[in-house]
């Protein structure tokens, strides 16, 4: 069930616009409520400080919780990375970044946190090959184009024995099964691995075949977060003063009861609450050890749930290089995306980039030296500067980081009831985080996440 920011706040608020904890807790009693449904709680303990932890601890302090967040790494944020070059002055972001049209909370809050977006509107291209733009808007032919409506149509209209079954099919062999052809297939490919983060050969066609609308509108006007995604989380943390937030001190146990929650952390903290809402990648729960231990189906599913693998760069250009205007670029180079760190109006020349799959696992793996061939050859086969002078190379593979582990949430083949097993309550624990939500892989589900999360108490 989809739950808008608006749905969350019209049933929590209370007389004059403040919301109350009792509000909340005493209405729609549910299933999963912890064991003690008489009280509301009092305090929270929130686990990981991504969006989806900051804004689950927002909400929950908004009706009076008190709340501490516990957070691995010491920088705050976790897929939210915005990271500013001193020699170009510019801010890149390593991880989320675009909010297209349809991410509804997520301007919402951007709105009531006083920030800002700023419109990209540049047109995206497509590159199949060296310098091959011959289709550079992607345009699909008429007859996959139809293929894909009808498809798209027969999935909107099947019941969940059939959708079970396409979900044991991945998307790239349904649709050249279904008989879209192979140029198309690469630009679907293309197209969609910006949405995935891996391509469409691991992804779930039931999955994929629900997504079309989003799929679809992926492309359309995007917006950034003036200041750096990052502005969120600070805006977030701001909020929060009055809480407690622990960083640099990762969770290695959680024990629940009737009453309460406590969890210990690695340097040996112990912090006991009545509540507790979990907002990690399903990868690391695992890591986590439970007393009692987390129910079977659970556990499966987050083994089961795959995880993208993506490096995001960003590097700086000499101003040399010419033909430098707005771009957006999707290629089947060694980077599938390449566009200007910001809008290009300053002169500024920091570019970046995002490598996917093996492809990310190549970057990860290579030195500085290596990394700049590659991005020499990226820019060249796109049909930018062969000569560009590339410096500053930064950047994160997201599936090396020990606490994340994995891009974005993948449903490939076999994980249809992954979802609603890992978005169960355990006794006094509630989850979040985007691989929860519809859209996921998205900020807009992460926030989604938490208002379901906190709704779901
Ligand atoms: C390269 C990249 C590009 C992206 N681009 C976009 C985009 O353009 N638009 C968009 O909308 N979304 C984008 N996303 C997705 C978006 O960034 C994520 O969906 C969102 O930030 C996830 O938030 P989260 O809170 O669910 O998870 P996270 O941000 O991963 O937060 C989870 C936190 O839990 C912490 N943690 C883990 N284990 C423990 C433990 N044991 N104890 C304490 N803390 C722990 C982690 O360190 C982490 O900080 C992108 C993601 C990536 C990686």
């Amino acid at each position: 069930m989809n739950i808008s920011r608006k749905e969350f706040l019209k049933s929590a608020t209370a007389v004059a616009g403040i919301l109350s904890a009792q509000k909340i807790f005493s209405q729609n009693p549910r299933p999963n409520r912890p064991a003690n449904p008489g009280s509301s709680p009092k305090t929270a303990i929130v686990l990981g400080g991504g969006l989806s932890g900051l804004y689950s601890a927002y909400l929950l302090n908004k009706t009076g919780i008190k709340v501490t967040v516990i957070e691995a790494n010491k920088r705050m944020g976790g897929r939210i990375f915005s990271f500013s070059d001193a020699d170009s002055n510019v801010t890149s972001e390593l991880g989320g970044e675009w909010i297209s049209d349809s991410h509804r909370n997520i301007k919402s809050v951007i709105r009531e946190l006083d920030l800002k977006t700023i419109a990209h509107n540049v047109k995206p291209e497509f590159s199949i090959g060296t310098g091959n733009k011959s289709n550079p808007a992607g345009e699909l032919s008429e007859k996959s184009k139809n293929l894909l409506q009808k498809v798209s149509g027969l999935y909107r209209n099947m019941g969940a024995t059939q959708k079970r079954g396409l979900d044991k099919l991945d998307l790239f062999g349904y649709l050249r099964y279904q008989g879209i052809e192979k140029n198309d297939l690469e630009l679907m490919n293309l197209r969609f691995s910006g949405y995935y983060g891996e391509n469409i050969s691991h992804v779930s066609a039931s999955r994929a075949l629900s997504d079309i609308p989003d799929l679809e509108n992926s492309y359309s006007i995007r917006n950034r977060i003036s200041g750096g995604s990052s502005a969120l989380i600070l805006a977030l943390q701001e909020k929060l003063k009055d809480s407690e937030i622990i960083s640099g001190d990762p969770v290695t146990e959680i024990s629940q009861d009737q009453l309460s929650v406590t969890v210990k952390t690695l340097q040996a903290r112990i912090i006991t609450a009545d509540i507790c809402i979990c907002a990690i990648p399903a990868n690391v729960i695992s890591d986590i050890s439970w007393t009692p231990e987390l129910p079977k189906e659970k556990k499966l599913s987050a083994l089961q749930l795959g995880y993208s693998r993506i490096s995001k760069l960003s590097f700086n250009v000499s101003s040399e290089t010419t033909g430098l205007k707005n771009f957006q670029i999707t290629g089947n180079s060694p980077v599938r995306f390449l566009y200007p760190a910001s809008d290009l109006n300053s002169g500024q020349q920091t570019i970046s980039a995002t490598a996917i799959g093996d492809l990310s696992e190549i970057f990860a793996g290579s030195g500085a030296d290596e990394k700049k061939a590659f991005l020499e050859e990226c820019i060249a086969r796109v049909g930018m500067s062969a000569n560009a002078q590339i410096s500053g190379i930064t950047g994160i593979a997201w599936q090396d980081e020990p606490y994340i582990r994995g891009g974005i949430a993948l449903f490939s083949p076999g994980s249809f009831d992954i979802q609603s097993n890992l978005r169960k309550p355990f006794n006094r624990v509630f989850f979040a985080g985007e691989h929860l939500a519809s859209q996921p892989g998205s900020m807009e589900a992460a926030i989604t996440s938490a208002i379901e999360a906190v709704n779901s108490i």
